[in-house]
């Protein structure tokens, strides 16, 4: 049975990964979706979240399974019996850094990785830019499943509802469970990111007075080792 993996972060899932999936689906005996998880990286949806709806937008195919990792794709192939990782390349620019993630993953432990070409209506498409668009009020609509259209509205919604600090500054559902340091730690670094999740009156509220303009975060090193895109959201 040949089983592949499609890794990355779906925050949340559109309708380019979902081309993606679909096509590797016809291709190959069991396509497992894998969510990576990365604390450090600020999401607008829980893990949980993401393979619920992962799951919901990929119920048709017999053949796709919703799983999540950390650390090393490699690691997760042997774990799982995987041989191949899938990935879709958008642009020329894609390229250059899939190359060497593939490169490096067939070094590490001889995982192959089969690219494909994105389909031309999706070329343009990521999760970031789909939740900058919809943040400012554009129109997503055909862009993510209609289920993701929903839960982004509602996301978005509540982000601008009053709530508690961790709602209000968009943190990952996970930091009510993490040790006080590491919560704090999270809630430093989320102050210091450049609130592209916050409407323009709300970010200049929100930033902290030593906070410079040029103070971008930059995603985990690591997880991007772990091979599942290279664009921090
Ligand atoms: P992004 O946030 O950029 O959408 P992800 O890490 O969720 O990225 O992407 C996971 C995988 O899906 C990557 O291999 C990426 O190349 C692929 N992918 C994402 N969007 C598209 C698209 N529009 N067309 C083809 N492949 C895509």
């Amino acid at each position: 049975m040949q089983r592949v993996v499609c890794p990355g972060s779906f925050d949340p899932v559109t309708n380019g990964h979902l081309d993606i999936i679909a096509r590797a689906a016809g291709l190959y005996d069991e396509v497992v979706v894998a969510v990576l998880i990365n604390v450090t990286k600020h999401s607008l949806f829980t893990v949980d979240e993401r393979v619920e709806m992962l799951r919901e937008v990929t119920a048709r195919y017999g053949n796709v399974k919703i799983d999540r990792f950390h650390g090393l794709l490699v690691d997760f192939c042997a774990n799982n019996g995987i041989s191949a990782v899938i990935k879709g390349l958008r642009a020329v620019s894609d390229f250059e850094y899939e190359m060497q993630m593939a490169q490096m993953n067939y070094r590490m432990a001889k995982v192959e990785t089969m690219f494909m070409t994105t389909n031309p209506l999706y070329s343009f498409l990521r999760s970031s830019l789909v939740k900058e668009i919809a943040r400012y009020g554009g129109d997503v609509s055909g862009l993510v499943p209609d289920i993701v259209l929903a839960r982004l509205r509602d996301r978005l919604a509540e982000e601008l509802r009053p709530g508690p600090p961790a709602v209000k500054l968009g943190l990952p559902r996970t930091a009510g469970r993490l040790s006080a340091r590491s919560a704090k730690l999270l809630t430093r670094v989320h102050c210091h990111a450049p609130y592209t999740h916050q409407s323009p009156a709300r970010r200049a509220r929100l930033r902290p007075a030593r906070a410079r303009p040029s103070g971008r975060l930059r995603a985990d090193p690591a997880a991007h080792g772990a091979g599942p895109g290279r664009h921090a959201p």
